[in-house]
């Protein structure tokens, strides 16, 4: 495992000019406007920077002389500086990258057989305190914009490219990097609207995956928002064992939390399951007893589970069950006919796995202002 290196963190000034990067269609049409020019050329520029990965306007080749030299003017495509790049021998990457405010996040690229899920940040830190997770360690710092959300996916797939077929190698984005991204409600979906649009990603809703730890007011909100593919990071069959290891849920029992999933996927949706998220802590959540309680919990939910071996990081104070113990349990699961599988663990000779994303926050926001950001 290397060790992260962060030298000379420089605090830079936000730049004076406009950045178009993490604007959706709407608010890139009124830019246009508001400069005087046609609103055409907002699809125009969403398709250079997102689908071409150009960040110079000087380079757009469909645009007159005279406009890209305005735009160099008055307008800029500003991304992250990339600190760190990280190769597993399973093919993952990790990028360390650095934000204006000096802070660092990461994401991470998961390579698989037929798809590559590039996993990204939506905050800096968390303000959740899951204690099996290595980023709530970190603190909370502040929400990400959509800039520095969409520069993730920017930055990721300009190193990795495309097959020799001219197909992207990121096919997939998951929020399941650093952060609760129903914290940061507004970014995150600004986000997703340039994931989703075929000017610029133009990725399908099934390609797109929200995880949460359950803030079902935001869940909710959600619905009206879009209909992205949910994973609820459900960990545990009851609400005592649920209350140790994600606090939240002594604001959002799971009763509610599954409800509000239900109303997720309830009218008009041609998605037809989420995914419950179940990490697997040797000896607190992993019990036989556990596995046929889960079971009658998801009774007539549609979902599938996703068992994920907890991932180790120093001072957790939790143990990763042992393989039998999690074949065991997914037996149970999967003779009742809930649909399970064991998450393979991926980048963990570079800290890149599930919970083991740090990055570096500064200026971590007290414990108690910390609460203030869960609604
Ligand atoms: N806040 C969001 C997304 C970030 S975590 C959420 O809670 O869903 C992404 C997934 O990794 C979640 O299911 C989370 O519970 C899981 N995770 C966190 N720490 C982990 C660890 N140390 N080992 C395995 N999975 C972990």
């Amino acid at each position: 495992m290397s060790a992260i290196v962060v030298k000379d963190i420089t605090f830079h000034s936000s730049p004076a000019k406009k950045n178009l990067l993490g604007l959706d269609l709407e608010q890139l049409t009124s830019f246009f406007e508001q400069i005087g020019e046609k609103s055409f050329r907002a699809k125009q520029i969403m398709k250079w920077i997102y689908q071409c990965n150009i960040d110079d306007f000087l380079h757009m080749t469909n645009l007159s002389k005279k406009l890209a030299v305005k735009l160099d003017e008055i307008a800029c495509i500003h991304l992250p500086e990339i600190i760190q790049e990280q190769k597993s021998d399973d093919g993952t990457v990790k990028w360390l990258l650095k934000l204006d405010s000096g802070n660092c996040i990461e994401t991470v690229f998961i390579p698989e057989e037929n798809r590559g899920t590039l996993c990204v940040s939506s905050q800096i830190g968390c303000a959740l305190e899951c204690g099996f997770c290595s980023t709530a360690q970190q603190g909370f710092n502040r929400n990400l914009s959509s800039a520095e959300i969409i520069s993730q996916v920017w930055v990721a797939n300009r190193a990795m490219g495309t097959t020799h077929k001219g197909d992207r190698l990121i096919t997939n984005i998951v929020f399941m990097g650093m952060g609760e991204p129903l914290l940061n409600f507004d970014e995150v979906t600004r986000t997703i609207r340039i994931l989703l649009e075929d000017n610029a990603y133009g990725l399908s809703k099934r390609r797109v995956t929200i995880s949460t730890a359950g803030v079902v007011p935001a869940l909710k909100r959600l619905r009206d928002v879009t209909d992205v593919s949910l994973a609820i990071s459900l960990h545990a069959p009851n609400d005592e064992i649920r209350d140790m290891i994600v606090p939240l849920n002594k604001k959002y029992p799971i009763a509610e939390l599954l409800e509000a999933c239900r109303y997720y996927f309830s009218g008009d949706t041609k998605l037809k399951q989420f995914t419950i998220e179940y990490v697997m802590l040797d000896h607190i959540n992993d019990e036989l007893k556990h596995a046929h309680e889960l079971v009658r919990l998801l009774k007539s939910i549609p979902c599938k589970v996703n068992l994920i071996p907890f991932n180790p990081f120093p001072n957790s104070g939790y143990k990763r069950s042992s393989n039998n113990r999690i074949t065991a349990f997914r037996e149970v699961l999967q003779k009742a006919g809930l649909v399970t599988m064991t998450r393979k663990t991926r980048g963990d000779d570079i800290d890149a796995a599930c919970g083991q994303l740090a990055g570096k926050v500064n200026d971590k926001t007290k414990r108690k202002q910390r609460s203030e950001y869960i609604i």
